[in-house]
């Protein structure tokens, strides 16, 4: 049986009601993983991803991305938290931790097994070298599953999307990337897991996040396949660069939002996405006066932002 054939019949034994959800309504969400303090980047794809959602008359929901337990930094989980508060961002729902879920992760990779979409691997990073595309070692070795890393099955065919500010992004996930990795062998479950089976869980019809998510794109819609659930909208912005061309982010030690200049950087931010000036003034009733004046034709267009942000 060919693995298409085999994500076809999963996905229709699969399709699950999900409780609580109206498919018709808009729903974003804001998901960042507290492996280092929010910086002014994830401060932009908190206010795209909150303006998008409201001037849709959608939800909005935070989720924090907690799986990668020996990543997460001292402290971040708490200061993100504070972010919200400072800058007056309610999610809609109460906060999810994907920390508290594993349970549902392995279930999902259990359902993954019963239709052999999924097998052990043995293969350690030494044993792949600088190989970036995994060329299916131990797809017919039928290796037993414990302490071992599960691949996920990708088929040989192009998969595309068309979004909503990059235009149309393809990849064959075969030729470009391999069977890839949904549970590691230290046990952690892959952000790609976790983070498909949330937007499917809650209900997510809508991705705002930052480009440099683009290229997993496809790895995610092709998982949401395997498992029947319905494609998601995708938007991705451009990156904030620092001034050595960099993108912001927590490895270039990226600065962390300072709360006490909660609605300079808010303005900054909303500037930034090409929004129209806002008052200077609470964060709410600047949040409300910019979801008011939303326009995604006038983000700047590609992956990049140039600029002196820090
Ligand atoms: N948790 C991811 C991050 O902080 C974002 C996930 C997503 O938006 O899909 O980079």
């Amino acid at each position: 049986m060919t693995v298409e054939s085999l994500a076809a019949k999963h996905s229709l034994a699969l399709a699950q009601r999900r409780n609580n959800v109206s498919l018709n309504r808009y729903s974003g969400r804001f998901a960042p993983s507290p492996t280092g303090p929010l910086h002014f980047g994830s401060l932009i794809t908190a206010v795209a991803s909150y303006c998008d959602a409201k001037a849709h008359h959608g939800q909005w929901i935070v989720r924090i991305e907690d799986t990668d337990i020996p990543r997460i930094y001292p402290n971040s989980e708490q200061h993100i938290l504070q972010c919200l508060d400072a800058f007056e961002f309610e999610s809609d729902v109460e906060i999810i931790y994907q920390k508290e879920r594993l349970d549902i992760y392995d279930n999902v990779i259990q359902q993954l097994k019963q239709t052999n979409l999924v097998y052990a691997c043995e293969c350690t990073r030494k044993m792949l070298g600088s190989n970036h595309v995994y060329v299916g070692t131990c797809r017919e070795k039928h290796l037993n599953f414990q302490d071992q890393a599960i691949r996920l099955k990708v088929s040989d065919a192009l998969i595309c999307f068309e979004d909503r500010l990059q235009g149309q992004h393809c990849s064959n996930l075969q030729r470009d990337l391999g069977d890839f990795v949904l549970k590691r062998r230290d046990g952690i479950i892959n952000y790609q897991l976790a983070v498909v089976v949330d937007d499917y869980l809650q209900g997510i019809t809508h991705v705002v996040r930052g480009a440099d998510l683009l290229d997993n794109t496809e790895r995610q819609i092709w998982l949401g396949q395997c498992l029947g659930y319905p494609q998601l909208n995708y938007m991705h912005l451009p990156l904030a660069m620092n001034d050595q061309g960099q993108k912001l982010s927590k490895q270039n030690l990226a600065q962390a939002l300072d709360i006490q200049h909660a609605p300079q950087l808010l303005r900054q931010a909303i500037l930034t996405l090409g929004q129209l000036p806002i008052d200077l003034d609470q964060p709410h009733k600047m949040l409300a006066q910019a979801v008011a004046q939303w326009d995604i034709q006038r983000i700047p267009k590609g992956t990049q932002i140039q600029g002196t942000f820090q």
